[in-house]
């Protein structure tokens, strides 16, 4: 796509990453078919494309966003479904993020809008604030059935019956053998809070494979929430923050052989730090030794190896490509072997290139674009007759788990209870 952004424009490196991909851009227009908001709605201006061009007349007329721009803009769930199909190499993700970041920073929101976003990237990247809201949610849930606000149903309805208690495991129970390595186990804020079973599994499999497990207490969110509401000093923080507590461990005595997450909308953005800090003179290099070690726990695991499995389980799993797994980070075979391995029948579902519609808050913000993909991703799952559903994302298991009529676990719990551990609670409930 050609462009005529000035000199004085790509000065600022942030332009100039955004001009390098609009340039790319051939229009081509493969990546319209895989759009999840294309295939739904239909509109070219819903499309990579079409979002593309708008991007790109904003960006390059320093255009204030009008209310249909942002319209297009919010729309796009960030799955990068895009950046899977597009045979030029766009690096669609960046521009996205610039163009949420000039949004925010040059448009004013309806009230109600602001109040919303301001409310949810206070609440949801701190654990202590998101449990106490969610206990609130839980005893108001019988009231997602009224004809309330569509944002408030969905909040409502994502919110658990019951609030379960916090992870048990601690890095003084997490295995001090250090036969094959040590590896900060990333803690994440809404996983946490919402399935801590995940969190346990995680470090049983992890000790099986032969790895002391530490949690790094300063850190905190990984910063992706804020960054995809355009939130970018916000997020920048967040990632600062990790670092310099990331880089704690690595400087200790005992070293440190890699930074595994569990959540893979969490280990997308992390993997994209660069993004947030590439461009600063002190986080940059210090970044720049960490970025080798970050690992999701399914890639690590199958790198890793694991021993083989005691408990040969006959269950049929519906695999949850979750996007940022499968387009964001590029690992789609790994969590699907692991679970083969491990012994289970795996069955893929129908358009698995689709994402589900969680998008980290866009179930909130856009509550009826995702309520359209939920139904379309259970149909999809539930059509492959599996037993269990299994993802690699807490915002998939959320998102699935109030409508399937099946259990919806993270892959770890599978390969846990496989391996001797315990029989995933969502599980041993759909049995009772
Ligand atoms: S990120 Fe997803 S929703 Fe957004 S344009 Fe790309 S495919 Fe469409
Ligand atoms: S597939 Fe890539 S090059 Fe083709 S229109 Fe989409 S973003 Fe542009």
């Amino acid at each position: 796509m050609q462009t005529q952004f000035s000199k004085f424009q790509l000065a600022d490196p942030l332009m100039a990453a955004s001009e390098d991909v609009i340039r790319k851009c051939v229009h081509c227009g493969f990546c319209l078919a895989t759009c999840p908001t294309y295939v739904l709605l239909g509109d070219e201006l819903d499309s990579p494309r079409g979002r593309i061009y708008l991007i790109k007349d904003m960006l390059e007329n320093e255009r204030a966003p009008t209310a249909d721009v942002v319209t297009h803009i919010d729309r796009c769930l960030s799955c990068l479904s895009c950046m899977t199909t597009c045979p030029s190499d766009v690096n669609y993700m960046r521009l996205i993020d610039h163009a949420r970041n000039y949004v925010e920073n040059n448009y004013r929101r309806p009230l109600s809008e602001r109040c919303l976003r301001t409310f949810l990237s206070f609440i949801l990247p701190y654990p202590r604030r998101f449990r106490a809201v969610l206990k609130l949610g839980s005893l108001f849930k019988f009231m997602a059935v009224l004809p309330l606000p569509q944002r408030l149903r969905a909040m409502l309805q994502l919110a658990p019956a019951h609030l379960p208690s916090p992870a048990s495991m601690s890095s003084a129970a997490a295995g001090k053998q250090s036969r094959r390595g040590r590896v900060i186990l990333f803690k994440g804020c809404v996983e946490s809070v919402l399935a801590p079973q995940i969190r346990d599994a995680s470090v049983r499999l992890l000790n099986r494979a032969g790895f002391d497990v530490v949690f790094s207490e300063s850190e905190g969110c990984c910063g992706a929430l804020v960054h995809h509401m355009g939130k970018h000093t916000q997020a920048c923080a967040f990632a600062k923050r990790n670092v310099d507590a990331w880089l704690a461990e690595c400087d200790s005595q005992a070293g440190l052989d890699a930074i595994v997450i569990t959540a893979s909308g969490c280990g997308s953005v992390i993997k994209d730090y660069e993004a947030l800090l590439g461009n600063d003179p002190v986080y940059a290099p210090k970044w720049a030794r960490l970025a080798p070690l970050v690992k999701d726990i399914s890639e690590f695991l199958a790198q890793a190896g694991l021993p083989r499995a005691t408990n040969i389980l006959n269950q049929t799993v519906a695999y949850q490509a979750a996007c940022s797994l499968k387009h964001g980070q590029k690992l789609d075979q790994e969590p699907k072997q692991l679970l083969r391995e491990a012994g289970f029948q795996l069955r893929e579902p129908d358009e698995a290139h689709l994402c589900c519609g969680s998008a980290g808050t866009y179930n909130i913000l856009q509550p009826e674009i995702a309520a359209s993909l939920r139904e379309r991703k259970l149909q999809r799952l539930m059509a492959t007759g599996a037993d269990i559903i299994a993802s690699g994302n807490i915002g998939c298991m959320t998102q699935l788990a109030n409508d399937a009529g099946l259990a919806v676990v993270h892959v770890v719990e599978l390969l846990d209870w496989a391996h001797g551990g315990v029989e995933p609670a969502q599980i041993l409930k759909q049995k009772s």
